[in-house]
């Protein structure tokens, strides 16, 4: 593993970062780059449902010693908060960033240099949080980022709110996909996130991320280089179908999938509104949530290793 080299190298040399960069740039123009498919020209600075228009938002960056194990490590996962989202959950744990537009805009230059600054700061990865609507803006930054010695893993941290077409084009660019597995069930995506399609948008996503990166693997001190490492977040009352998302991921990706159940849930933005969402999982929610993934055969879990 000494000798592993991020998939966006070889993309760089031959040139071909250059052609996705220039597919993704001209999608702005009519964007339909997630399942909203707002159409609107974001090169003009129009804006769709996620509110962001020609250049990226940032409402933080620095190490986080939050993430998951393999991503920390000693030094921290270098994590770029992006402003708003495409999905905009009524919970959203961090509604002050996605919903309330918490951030400021970046040229592609400085969205380059935070990556390298992050570098210097000992990161083991750089780790986009929220990137579906700014996919176009990292790879415009990525090249500036390269020339100047970038060369850790990206990690592609995301709701899963993901079109197959749009990341077809990342294949080789990002090494590390970390999507949400949110819910299983329509109804609840449509209460939820006015996502209807969210279930099987994401489980196709699921088997996209998968297909170009496979199980995760790390290197000899226990560091994420490449793969798949999935996020469930227990909702209160089984809100987010966690049997049929555990039976999907066992079934459908790999038992030898990374997964993260998550227990942090609290009442934050819109839940309050939400009798049903006003209110912590319980011990018991959770361990039968744990259950579920061990019951289908999941035994990479995050904190449970
Ligand atoms: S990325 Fe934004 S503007 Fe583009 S389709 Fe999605 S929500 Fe709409």
């Amino acid at each position: 593993m000494e000798d592993f080299k991020p998939g966006y190298l070889e993309l760089f040399q031959t040139k071909e970062l250059f052609k996705r960069i220039e597919i993704l740039n001209q999608a702005l123009s009519s964007c339909q780059l997630c399942p909203r498919r707002c159409k609107v020209n974001r090169l003009k600075d129009e804006k769709g449902i996620c509110k962001t228009g020609r250049l990226a938002h940032v409402s933080s960056f620095g190490p986080h010693f939050g993430e998951e194990a393999p991503l920390v490590g000693t030094n921290g996962s270098g994590t770029i908060f992006f402003t708003h989202c495409n999905l905009g959950c009524i919970f959203c744990q961090n509604y002050d960033i996605s919903h309330l537009g918490e951030g400021y805009p970046v040229e592609d230059e400085e969205l380059a240099e935070i990556m390298l600054k992050l570098k210097r700061m000992g990161c083991h990865n750089i780790n986009f949080v929220t990137p579906t609507h700014m996919v176009a803006q990292v790879l415009r930054a990525l090249p500036m980022a390269i020339e100047k010695g970038l060369d850790l893993p990206l990690v592609y941290n995301t709701g899963g709110y993901d079109l197959v077409s749009t990341l077809e084009l990342f294949d080789g660019v990002f090494d590390i996909y970390m999507p949400d597995f949110k819910y299983s069930d329509p109804e609840v995506a449509k209460k939820l996130s006015d996502a209807p399609d969210y279930p099987e948008v994401a489980k196709s996503a699921l088997r996209e991320m998968h297909r170009q990166t496979g199980d995760l693997i790390t290197d000899e001190k226990g560091i994420a280089r490449r793969g798949l490492i999935i996020r469930h977040l227990v909702l209160p009352e089984n809100l987010a179908g966690t049997e049929e998302a555990m039976k999907f991921i066992a079934s459908e990706i790999s038992k030898d999938s990374y997964v993260n159940v998550m227990d942090q849930y609290h009442p934050a933005y819109g839940a309050k509104g939400f009798p049903v969402l006003n209110r912590r999982v319980t011990t018991q929610e959770f361990n039968d949530a744990l259950n579920m993934a061990k019951k289908y055969g999941l035994h990479r879990l995050d904190g449970y290793i």
